[in-house]
């Protein structure tokens, strides 16, 4: 070939594969919708069987020092410890989320352990996309339903998207498990004071989900057909959160 039909053909065959890149790496063909496989759900049951007095830090960089784990409330109608119940219903999410497809991680699978809130944080930013944590609250009698307990958009210790996200993510599931369960909506709480929170890097949210101090939150929550309809409603909130459709 002359120089000039060989610098032609060369050219030809550059545009060529440098076409075929552009085709077999747009978006169009590399995009993969997300399932839930690809995701990891982070459960923090809330308290353990013995409270920890010592102090960590509140947040990252944080002066101000909490208690590393309180020892929490309990039923005053059934007598269970909050521990307990977190733990159950903890148990039975991990189940749901499982059977759906998504992956799981607990921060304790037993009573019986010595685990700091910031320790707790810690363990889920490793591996998950979004921390859920299990508490029951306690009060006068009267008071009853269940909140989200979210970090506010000023949280001096997270990022505004975390933020944003922990909202979003509060709201959703608060809306799922009073829609299937009879437990009343409070409300969602921003609050920057929890250290479980402040140490988190992903959405993270604390569902009180229900008063152990009130008779019928209580003996609603100390049943086991009711706990496991908990979970699947926590498991539809978060099936509604990322846009997975039953
Ligand atoms: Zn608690």
């Amino acid at each position: 070939m002359k120089n000039v039909t060989k610098r032609i053909f060369a050219a030809v065959l550059t545009l060529t594969v440098v076409a075929a890149c552009v085709v077999t790496t747009s978006p169009q063909a590399t995009a993969k919708k997300r399932e839930r496989s690809d995701i990891t759900i982070g459960i923090d049951p809330g308290h353990q069987s013995r409270g920890n007095f010592g102090t960590e830090p509140m947040g990252p960089g944080s002066s101000v020092k909490k208690t590393k784990v309180a020892g929490g409330t309990h039923g005053t109608t059934s007598g269970v410890p909050e521990y307990k119940l977190t733990l159950a219903v903890g148990k039975y999410l991990k189940k749901e989320l499982k059977a759906r497809g998504y992956k799981v991680v607990m921060t304790r699978s037993r009573n019986d352990v010595d685990i700091s809130n910031k320790e707790r944080a810690e363990k889920l930013n490793k591996k998950c996309n979004i921390a859920i944590r299990l508490h029951a609250d306690g009060a006068a009698p009267s008071a009853k339903g269940a909140t989200a307990l979210y970090p506010s958009l000023e949280n001096p210790f997270l990022s505004r998207s975390v933020c944003k996200k922990s909202k979003k993510l509060s709201q959703v599931l608060l809306d799922s498990y009073c829609r299937g369960t009879s437990l009343k909506k409070r409300g969602l709480s921003a609050r920057d004071d929890l250290t479980g929170t402040n140490w988190s890097k992903i959405p993270v949210t604390l569902i009180e989900m229900g008063f152990m101090t009130n008779e019928s939150d209580d003996t609603y929550m100390a049943k086991a057909k009711n706990r496991k309809k908990m979970a699947k409603a926590l498991a539809d909130g978060i099936d509604a959160y990322y846009g997975f459709s039953k």
